[in-house]
């Protein structure tokens, strides 16, 4: 048999998905499950849609999972179970009910309806709830809750009336591949030629993916959860209710309420998912339950008398992240996923089978999902011992408190610095990207940093305001060492990397360039630096974060034929930042190298000595400052460091962390990939056409449509954010509102030391679709809602410190 595409898996991710493809108008789809729809985690789903997640985009796709619902028993005739019954979020603490006021206020930005209620209130709507020990609650109308394998069931039948095949009783096998791309798949009834193949197998995506060599990180956690007999007042409308500090959720199930949670330490399952755990479940475990049971007799004090009918366990799969695993694998081509749903594939299903299906169709993400792109993960995250360790964790965060500076406990250290032990005794906090220890304060010397989450200042700040002040008035030297850097060789390098690069980048050797890389819609893939080592030879500066998505899109998007090698040289260099006033003087204590601006003019990339060490310094700044960029070998690392500091007491030096990092970046509204540079927004929207040359030879991905889009008013515009009053700290994502309308959120925030105040870089849009200038900013009257709490702030195009960039060019 041939297909165009194979979804493996019939539980309600590939269901959905094959349903979009097919409505998409693709033919000769075809989804293989190896046992009966549903039957793999999707039947025994407790079946809330709660609509609200961290990222915008998500959120989206949630609100589509509830209007396709609610439409499908119409559409197919089977029905879905679909009610929206509303949903209820009490907080215990008044440390949750922040964070309830938060999430209220971007919910509302976002069109989703959410309420804030008292206790009493939201007693008023759960009558059986206790409420005298809550400090309050949320209340979303919208939400609801579904029947997992009805809505299988339907999107199964919606898919077929579209065109598609779906075969029970057929286990894949193997995948065939060729020359780096997908051809096929064995099954137990056969092979099946075809051009693409989805992974949509659930807990067993990760045994799917080994299949194909691709890593797909997740792992099986156990989730429990009990259903009730009868309990007089619970109506078959009632609210889904959430006790997050409590760790519980209720549902109505048949009269009687169904009770599960997340507990903060999990129990993961087993390593290989046997094939015929079908409509299976993992025997009780009370010992493990009795944490959510304590909590839930406290919130839900009737369930005391009620009757036990169901213990319900079941393992499903979690990610290092609590975020989904989707797209096409870097790996292969053709080869894409689906999976990792973190309890929430019911809510998420349907929009994410959409965006899925539409990347499918498309080549590419027509939306920014970097949150859920498979590609923000490497091929080390695939490590079964990690992954076990890391999940423990990862199912807890559901109801964890989402502290804005939370790190992950679990699987550290993972990957280190040759500086790791010298930091660490230099006071360093860790925190982590991409495996990566990384510094984010120093308590000082011998000190232990007194780290505590919260909302407001902690120990951490005044350290943080020490390493700042030093940065904008004599020096500091930073770890950056988690920075991705690919060295991209050959005889064709320059014209593939200028294909690739909205600037041009066919710069002198010794020179560095920032860029962007864009898609065919104009919009940000990356953002990086190049540095020109030789005429062939050009070392790429990016994103710890962005490695794996980095080498798939230039990979991707170079031609065969031309004659050009990529080879991912992060491990090998450490990076110091010297950034600083002071910077220049320091230098030319260690070193023989000029630093004058003369010998080493901005952008310059030099070799240089330190001490006994040969490395490149690179002349630019992401602080605002004047400084240098040393990229060492990594056997010099230490040599480096130790020579920085012992020259560095007359100077002033003090090490910095990337909490300092950010918060000198936003004063001087320098961007961040995944945050103000996403594959939604231009350069043009993002203030950075300077970087864009439309006219170099030869063109570049995304010319086209950037010249249609600069004839377009610009009436969604990346701008500068500075409250007025100097005690609030933001954290990203608060709302932005002009004379009392929501137009935008904040993408990035931080406290500005130097400015004294909250600073933060968002999008806002004008709805009357005219240009968002610098008239339309001044004119308006500015608030950022901090849970629920109003702040007047400063709006502006150009960067609120040291707007002309002086300083890093003296
Ligand atoms: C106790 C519990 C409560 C939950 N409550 C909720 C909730 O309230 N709300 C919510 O949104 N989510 C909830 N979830 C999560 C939800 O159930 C899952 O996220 C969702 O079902 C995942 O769907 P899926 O299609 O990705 O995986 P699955 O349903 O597991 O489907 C994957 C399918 O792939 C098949 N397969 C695997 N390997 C192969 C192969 N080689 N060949 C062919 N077929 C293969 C499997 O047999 C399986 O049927 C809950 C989960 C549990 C365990």
């Amino acid at each position: 048999m041939d297909a165009r595409v194979v979804i493996i898996g019939g539980g309600i991710m590939g269901c959905s998905t094959a349903y979009h493809l097919a409505r998409n108008g693709w033919k000769d789809v075809v989804l293989l499950e190896q046992g009966r729809l549903s039957g793999g985690t999707t039947w025994h789903a407790a079946g809330l849609v709660g609509q609200l997640r961290s990222h915008q985009n998500l959120t989206r796709l949630i609100r589509y999972s509830t209007e396709l619902y609610a439409g499908l028993e119409a559409e197919t005739g089977l029905a879905t179970g679909w009610k929206q019954c509303g949903s209820l979020s009490v907080a215990r603490t008044p440390e949750r009910m922040t964070l309830l006021r938060r999430s209220a206020a971007m919910a509302n930005a976002q069109n989703v309806v959410c309420e804030e209620l008292t206790p009493q209130q939201a007693g008023e709507r759960y009558p059986l709830m206790r409420v005298d020990d809550l400090v309050g609650a949320v209340w979303l109308p919208g939400d609801g809750k579904a029947n997992p394998a009805d809505i299988t069931q339907a999107l199964a039948k919606g898919a077929r009336n579209s065109g598609a095949r779906i075969f029970e009783k057929t286990r894949v096998t193997a995948i065939d591949s060729q020359a780096g791309r997908v051809t096929g798949v064995q099954t137990t009834q056969g092979p099946i030629k075809v051009e693409v193949v989805v992974n949509c197998a659930g807990q067993w995506a990760r045994q799917v993916g080994r299949m194909a060599g691709v890593t797909v990180p997740l792992y099986s956690c156990e989730h429990m959860y009990i259903v009730t007999e009868k309990i007089d007042g619970v109506p078959r409308d009632l609210p889904v209710l959430r006790d997050p500090d409590g760790y519980v959720y209720f549902k109505e199930e048949v009269g009687g309420l169904l009770m599960g949670g997340f507990e903060p330490k999990a129990k993961p399952w087993k390593d290989v998912i046997p094939d015929d755990f079908e409509f299976g479940m993992l025997p009780d475990d009370w010992d493990q339950f009795q944490v959510l049971m304590g909590n839930a007799l406290t919130r839900v004090p009737a369930l005391e008398k009620a009757g036990i009918k169901t213990f319900m366990n079941g393992p499903e799969s979690f990610t290092p992240d609590l975020n989904y695993i989707v797209g096409e694998a870097p790996e292969l081509r053709g080869f894409f996923v689906g999976a990792g749903f973190n309890s929430a594939g019911i809510a998420s299903s349907g929009g994410v089978g959409m965006a899925l299906a539409e990347w499918i169709v498309a080549g590419e993400p027509t939306l920014d999902l970097w949150p859920i792109d498979i590609r923000r993960f490497a091929n080390f995250h695939g490590n079964d011992t990690w992954l076990r360790d890391r999940v423990t964790e990862t199912l807890g965060l559901h109801y964890a408190i989402g502290w804005p500076q939370r790190e992950a406990g679990s699987g550290r250290p993972l990957r280190r610095s040759p500086l790791y032990d010298r930091l660490a005794a230099r006071g360093a906090w860790f925190g982590n990207r991409m495996g990566w220890e990384r510094p984010n304060w120093f308590a000082g010397c011998g000190k232990k940093p007194d780290m505590r989450y919260g909302w407001d200042r902690g120990a951490w700040f005044d350290a943080v305001a020490a390493e700042h002040k030093a940065t904008r008035e004599a020096v500091t030297v930073a770890d950056e060492t988690s920075f991705g850097k690919f060295l991209v060789q050959g005889r064709n390098a320059e014209a593939a990397l200028q294909r690739l690069c909205a600037n041009d980048v066919g710069i002198p050797v010794g020179r560095t360039v920032y860029t962007g890389l864009l898609n065919e819609r104009g919009t940000y893939e990356s953002d990086l630096t190049i540095a020109r080592l030789g005429t062939e030879k050009f070392l790429i500066i990016t994103g710890s974060a962005q490695v794996t998505r980095d080498a798939d899109w230039i990979g991707r998007h170079v031609p065969p034929h031309m004659h050009v090698t990529l080879t991912d040289v992060t491990g090998g260099w450490t990076v110091l930042s010297v950034m600083g006033p002071r910077s220049r003087t320091l230098l030319q204590a260690v070193s023989r190298g000029a630093f004058s601006n003369r010998a080493f003019p901005f952008a310059a990339i030099r070799e240089i000595d330190v001490g006994y060490a040969t490395l490149f310094a690179a002349r630019r700044s992401y602080m605002g400052e004047l400084g240098w960029e040393l990229y060492v070998p990594a056997e010099f690392a230490v040599t480096v460091f130790e020579a920085l500091h012992a020259a560095g007491a007359g100077f002033g030096l003090r090490d910095c962390g990337y909490y300092a990092i950010e918060s000198l970046r936003l004063e001087k509204a320098y961007r961040a990939w995944g945050r103000e540079l996403t594959p939604d927004d231009t350069p043009w929207q993002a203030g950075l056409g300077w970087a864009v040359k439309l006219d170099k030879p030869g063109g570049f991905i995304g010319r086209q449509a950037l010249i249609e889009a600069r004839n377009q008013p610009l009436a969604r515009r990346l701008v500068s954010i500075v409250l007025e009053d100097g005690e609030p700290l933001l954290w990203g994502g608060e709302t932005l509102l002009r004379d009392d309308k929501p137009v935008g959120d904040l993408t990035s925030a931080a406290y500005g030391h130097a400015l004294g105040a909250s600073v933060g870089l968002g999008y806002v849009r004008r709805d009357d679709g005219q240009i968002v200038d610098r008239a339309w900013l001044e004119t308006g009257r500015f608030e950022v809602d901090l849970a629920g709490v109003r702040y007047r702030a400063r709006a502006t195009l150009q960067a609120p410190y040291d707007p002309t960039g002086a300083r890093m060019k003296g």
